[in-house]
């Protein structure tokens, strides 16, 4: 141990000053072994993959394996794997006559798509590096990344030519081009790239006003992927799903792990990461097994009950940003066992990820670690003059490794600032055979002996588990984006009212974090905070663009005359500009009000004039608001006050009322305007009729539309247990508004069978019911009016119609994508099962969603009973049968409603699924069908009045 503690201090002197930047300090603190420990135990990774390899060589021979296996699926397009290789193929045959070869710069301006992917391959084929520019980029940032990399080719699509600003590269349009790239060779290209070239140059914010490009090279990228591959198995069984910005590093795994291991790639459409009802429907309908996201998305996809029923998920990995404890632990008090947490960390600049970590349920920690170091990468925790630190004492995280990038593009002296060399550097693998021994390093230093600087500070715990502990400087992370504050100063600093600038990013009590600028105005020049938010989102993107602007006299200074950040004014303290329709609060009540508003739905900041439904508001965030209310004003309030006070202000004026009391009523006018027959919507199983806001606001104006909502749900009155005696209740609440005449009645899901079971009840009371609107309603118990043979009998031809569906399906794969279909359908059922039972013993230990107050879940358990006791009786007469064309069970659910109505059953296709089919963009075509019933109605109605 000595002898090699002091040959490394040796050759720490030996090398010259100028280029090395640490000094393995005898002066240090610790002792020989401790640092042993710190330099090589906690760094003994080492493992060998394949060298000397690119990219797509690795995807090439996953094509020989498997070639007919599915590799992409985008909405209704799916591509084997000998397909996107061939397409791959003539876009690099093509650009090598475009003249890429290795290091060749090739811009990728796309919106998310298949093209994208055969882009991305066919540039790695020629030869070339991929630059990816985000269409969502404002032109500037884009003017400078093309300029800056002085691309010679560029692929895009013809949609977007015109929001590219002035360059001189070559374009290519893919998908325009697509006859005439049919023409190239299908074969694999010989470009003669090898692992020391270029695959891409991903921008990241800069600190002094423009971004940076990381420069990767083959071999740091290809070992990332093979590690991956070795910790992580994907197999041809397994999913994932494209949807991480292809500008941010996180999503090289999602382009590139599944198509090396035969896995499949499902593309998200352009968008969809900020959609998380979106996103779940496609994990449960294309069976995605492995996603990786933001711990940001993780929480947004916590907040929807649905992520926790989706039976094919095995792998979350979490990077980007630090994974919060309270995060964690959600997800294991919500989520089933089978699904497994890891989190990530890495900088761009260290070829995506350096070390990892496996959530553990049963954790005695308190916090989540980022866990070891992966293979073939060293992480030494350095303090200021580059001297490891003691375990548990925090320093700055370096990295070396295999992966570090060659460095910025354009910018040689930050390559040197953040990239050293260091004797640290010496690879373990260096260590003579029996890893005591190290073998002196006499040639300049390699690029294995560099560190880069993260300017993370981290600490080491027991056992070489590294903590992270926040940043040195002032970069920060906003849902997974890496923003330089400086960047943001820089670029406000430009304007001509703005004399001196500072951005922060502020966390509020509930975690959440935000950007806000604080400026000094030029006195000469006046403008206006919208004016300083768009002049900004035209340089920078958007979610480096501050949500608040905060004006200041001047910045506060320390005694050393130096601007003092931490005296900068909170910007909870300030009252903030919002031009236009804004409307602060008044007084203290609108204050605190909305505080909860803001911190509930995420806005900042809010009017008290702001319609909470216009705000994307529904039913959970409207449980939320009114358990925050009551907890700071002692009163209750039913979620259908919100639609008597939708805004802060209206909100605020109830509570003022000393004796208002909300009063009880099943009947919710949610459009009580009109002289028409009311059209009447039941609840679905979840008891409110929040969901139905925006529907009812597209009906005409002339047309009256109220909610029927569960009877419970004030947490006074026990709700029903049968769908009968529902619908009874329902009938009583709506004859007071409409003792006679015709009824509309409609409801989606669980509400269609309570509406059914009215129209029944009312004709039997020998009144006329006109229309019966099923929204996506499952004719819920149908199969209890035949015998039990029978019943088994039409159960059997379902699934044998389900088989037929399957079969069809199979029938355009060939041999392998057969089994694979099956095989995932097998694993499918399996873990559907699994999730089931998973749920159930949930369920039982009483362990849920604390956001979801008792009185609202109360009432959905007492639906799903009535609904399980309801037995339906044959209606003579016609429904209306509004099936989500996404569902697929809709063909039993037809044949279920053609048995129970023998008066018939009208069938409307409504675009989306059982949820999405009553919001935006559907809700405005369900509307439209509705409207068109309605008028035929009256239209009805008129005649025979007349005749
Ligand atoms: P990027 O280059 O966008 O991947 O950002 C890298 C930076 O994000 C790191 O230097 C950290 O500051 C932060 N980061 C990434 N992953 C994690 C993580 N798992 N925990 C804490 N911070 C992280």
């Amino acid at each position: 141990m000595t002898i090699m503690l002091d040959r490394l201090t040796e050759q720490v002197e030996k090398m010259a000053p100028s280029n090395v930047a640490v000094q393995l300090a005898r002066s240090s603190s610790l002792s020989k072994a401790e640092l042993q420990q710190l330099i090589y135990d906690f760094n003994q990774n080492v493992a060998s993959y394949e060298r000397n390899i690119c990219l797509h060589q690795l995807f090439e021979t996953q094509v020989e394996k498997t070639p007919d296996a599915i590799a992409l699926v985008f909405q209704d397009e799916v591509m084997t794997y000998r397909e996107l290789n061939i397409r791959a193929n003539q876009v690099a045959h093509r650009l090598r006559k475009l003249g890429v070869t290795p290091e060749t710069l090739v811009g990728i301006y796309l919106e998310r798509s298949p093209e994208m992917v055969i882009a991305m391959y066919g540039i790695l084929k020629a030869g070339g590096a991929y630059v990816p520019l985000d269409p969502s980029y404002p032109r500037e940032r884009l003017a400078f990344m093309l300029a800056d990399t002085n691309l010679p080719v560029l692929l895009t699509q013809e949609s977007l030519l015109k929001m590219l600003p002035a360059h001189n590269a070559q374009v290519l349009c893919l998908a325009t081009e697509r006859e005439n790239l049919a023409q190239e060779s299908a074969a694999n290209p010989a470009s003669g790239v090898t692992e020391e070239n270029l695959a891409y140059v991903i921008y990241t914010s800069g600190s002094t006003g423009q971004p940076k490009g990381v420069m990767i090279e083959q071999r740091g990228i290809c070992h990332q992927l093979q590690w991956m591959q070795s910790q992580y198995p994907l197999t041809s069984n397994d999913a994932v799903l494209l949807k991480t910005p292809f500008s941010f590093d996180l999503s090289l795994y999602e382009f590139f792990s599944p198509l090396l291991a035969g896995a499949k790639l499902v593309i998200a459409k352009a968008g969809g990461q900020k959609d998380t009802a979106y996103l779940i429907e496609l994990i449960q309908r294309q069976n995605i097994s492995t996603l990786f996201m933001v711990p940001s998305m993780l929480q947004m996809l916590l907040a929807e009950q649905s992520f926790a029923a989706c039976p094919s998920l095995k792998h979350i990995f979490c990077s980007g940003e630090p994974l919060p404890f309270a995060l964690q632990q959600r997800f294991f008090a919500q989520m089933p066992p089978a699904v497994e947490l890891h989190n990530l960390y890495g900088p761009t600049e260290a070829a995506v990820e350096c070390t990892y970590w496996d959530c553990e349920r049963d954790t005695k920690l308190t916090i989540v670690p980022v866990g070891r170091p992966i293979a073939n990468y060293q992480i030494y925790i350095l303090d200021e003059n580059l001297n490891p630190v003691p375990p548990g004492v925090p320093g700055e995280l370096h990295i070396g490794g295999i992966g570090l990038a060659r460095g910025y593009l354009n910018r040689p002296e930050l390559t040197e600032e953040r990239f050293i060399v260091s004797s640290l550097g010496f690879r373990v693998s260096r260590l003579g055979a029996n890893h005591n021994e190290l073998q002196p390093e006499t040639q300049n230093p390699k690029p294995e002996t560099r560190l880069y600087r993260t300017g993370d500070i981290a600490r080491w715990l027991p056992a070489g588990i590294i903590e992270c502990l926040g940043r040195l400087d002032f970069q920060v992370k906003i849902r997974g984006h890496r923003i330089e504050l400086g960047e943001i100063e820089a670029v406000l600093t430009q304007h001509p009212a703005v004399r001196e600038s500072i951005v922060i990013a502020h966390q509020d009590a509930g975690g959440d974090k935000q950007l806000v600028a604080y400026i000094v105005s030029n006195q000469a020049t006046a403008t206006t905070h919208n004016e300083l938010r768009n002049y900004l989102q035209q340089k920078l993107p958007e979610y480096m663009v501050p949500g608040k602007f905060v004006r200041l006299e001047s910045f506060p200074l320390s005694s050393n005359g130096k601007i003092d950040r931490q005296q900068l004014p909170a910007p909870d303290e300030i009252r903030l500009e919002r031009e236009e329709d804004f409307v602060a609060p008044a007084n203290e009540l609108e204050h605190k009000l909305t505080e909860i508003w803001e911190k509930v739905l995420s806005l900042h900041p809010l009017g008290v004039t702001d319609n909470f439904f216009a705000l994307g508001g529904h039913s959970l965030l409207a449980v939320r608001i009114f358990a925050r209310v009551e907890e700071a004003f002692g009163k209750k309030f039913p979620l259908d006050t919100l639609f008597k006070a939708p805004t802060i202000r209206q909100l605020a004026a109830l509570l003022q009322q000393p004796d208002w009391q909300p009063s009880w009523s099943s009947l919710v006018p949610l459009q009580p305007e009109g002289d028409r027959t009311p059209f009447f919507c039941v609840h679905a199983i979840g008891g409110n009729v929040l969901e139905y806001y925006e529907l009812a606001r597209q009906m005409e104006p002339e047309q009256p539309f109220y909610g029927l909502q569960s009877v419970g749900l004030d947490g006074q009155q026990t709700p029903f247990t049968s769908i009968e005696a529902m619908a009874a209740h329902y009938i009583n609440e709506i004859g007071q508004l409409q003792p006679e005449g015709s009824y509309y009645l409609g409801g989606r899901s669980f509400g269609g069978v309570v509406a059914y079971e009215m129209a029944q009840q009312l004709r039997a009371q020998g009144r006329h019911v006109a229309l019966v609107a099923l929204l996506d309603t499952d004719p819920i118990g149908w199969l209890k009016l035949f015998k039990r043979g029978t019943a088994l009998r039409l159960q059997a031809r379902f699934l044998t119609l389900r088989i037929r569906r399957h079969l069809s399906n199979l029938q355009g794969l060939k041999l392998f994508g057969k089994l694979n279909y099956i095989r995932e359908k097998v694993v499918y059922k399996k873990r559907k099962v699994e999730t089931w039972r998973w749920q159930i013993e949930q369920k039982l230990k009483s362990e849920r969603d604390p956001d979801l107050v008792d009185t609202l879940r109360d009432v959905e358990e007492f639906n799903y009973l009535a609904a399980t006791n309801y037995k339906p009786c044959i209606y003579p007469d016609r429904v209306t049968f509004f099936y989500a064309t996404e569902e697929v069970g809709s063909l039993e659910n037809q044949f279920g409603w053609q048995t129970l109505a023998t008066g018939g059953v009208e069938v409307v296709e409504i675009p989306g699924n059982h949820q999405s089919m009553i919001k935006s963009p559907n809700v405005e075509l369900l509307a439209e069908q509705l409207k068109l019933r309605l008028a035929a109605m009256i239209t009805e109605n008129h005649k025979s009045i007349n005749s």
